[in-house]
């Protein structure tokens, strides 16, 4: 029910269009298949991915030769489970760290700033440790003092330990202790946090790079996912992030938050659909439990429901 009511508006928007688009026809043609297009684009869920949702309904219109309009909902959510299952063919469950690694399970959080990324952090902790595990978070967005504090004041809530340095420090030393204390100490996963420079690519990337060497001392493998998060509300900015940061850094999850509060919602089908990246979390409000596990299932059935 949390995730109905985190994608309320996106659904209402869809529907209420896709309602009116169908007003008065028993058939999808191609006045529907084209009005549906534009539906889908204006839900944000981008023009290329549009173009194959509607060539797969083409498809099933071409092979059924007649297809109800009162069917379109189930067909819509079959094509897109569809594609993204494709998608997210490596899915990845949340919270949960895979078997037979070299602990700490590391996580590299990248993402612009504002996004939600300190809070969906601070909601990752608050999970695992709920899930038994011991946590160690690593302050390295040295940037901004808030993002620092803030942090630090989400290890208080949640009561794990925040490695910090202060502001202006070096991120990748940061790190580096985050990593060697939370092996000393018999961490499960470490989560850094990182700054979000996007406007200067080079030195991000330098940073990034830095940030792994100095880690891969203690766990070679390391990090085991770089997530980078995405503010969904933001629609198609959110795809024009996730192109620079895939430039920049091999981005290995997506989270996407504020999916609660905007009816850009499509977006994730969209940035799934482009990336090939596996969404792992979406963020449908500030509670610690808003931060869900991507279902495309459950995300797909409540969309068109
Ligand atoms: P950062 O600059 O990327 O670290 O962003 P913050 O973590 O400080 O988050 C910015 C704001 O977005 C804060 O007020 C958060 O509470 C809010 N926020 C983060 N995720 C969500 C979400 O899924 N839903 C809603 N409604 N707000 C969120």
């Amino acid at each position: 029910e949390k995730l109905d009511q985190g994608l309320e508006k996106t659904k209402e928007s869809f529907f209420s269009k896709l309602g009116k688009a169908v007003a008065g026809k028993s058939k999808v043609d191609d006045e529907v298949l084209d009005e549906l297009e534009e539906i889908l684009i204006s839900s944000d869920v981008g023009v290329e991915t549009t173009v194959k949702i509607i060539r797969r309904i083409e498809a099933r219109v071409a092979r059924d030769l007649y297809l109800n309009t009162a069917e379109l909902d189930q067909i819509l959510r079959e094509e897109t489970t569809a594609l993204l299952a494709e998608n997210n063919l490596a899915e990845i469950r949340g919270f949960h760290i895979p078997q037979g690694i070299t602990k700490p399970y590391t996580i590299l959080v990248v993402g612009v700033n504002g996004v939600g990324k300190t809070t969906t952090i601070g909601k990752l902790a608050a999970q695992y440790k709920a899930n038994g595990k011991k946590v160690v978070l690593g302050a390295a967005d040295t940037f901004r003092a808030a993002a620092v504090d803030q942090l630090k004041l989400w290890g208080e809530r949640v009561g794990v330990p925040v490695i910090s340095h202060g502001m202006n420090t070096d991120p990748a030393s940061v790190a580096y202790d985050a990593v060697e204390t939370g092996q000393r100490e018999g961490a499960d996963v470490v989560i850094i946090d990182t700054a979000g420079r996007l406007h200067n690519k080079v030195n991000l990337m330098n940073e990034l790079s830095k940030i792994k060497r100095v880690i891969q001392k203690f766990v070679p493998e390391a990090p085991h996912d770089v997530m980078l998060v995405l503010d969904g509300s933001t629609g198609q900015n959110a795809i024009l992030q996730a192109r620079e940061f895939t430039k920049a850094t091999d981005v290995t999850s997506l989270a996407i938050t504020k999916l609660d509060g905007t009816a850009k919602g499509g977006v994730v089908i969209g940035i799934s659909e482009e990336f090939k990246i596996p969404v792992k979390y979406i963020g449908v409000g500030e509670k610690v439990e808003d931060l869900q596990v991507f279902d495309r299932k459950a995300f797909v059935n409540t969309l068109f429901k």
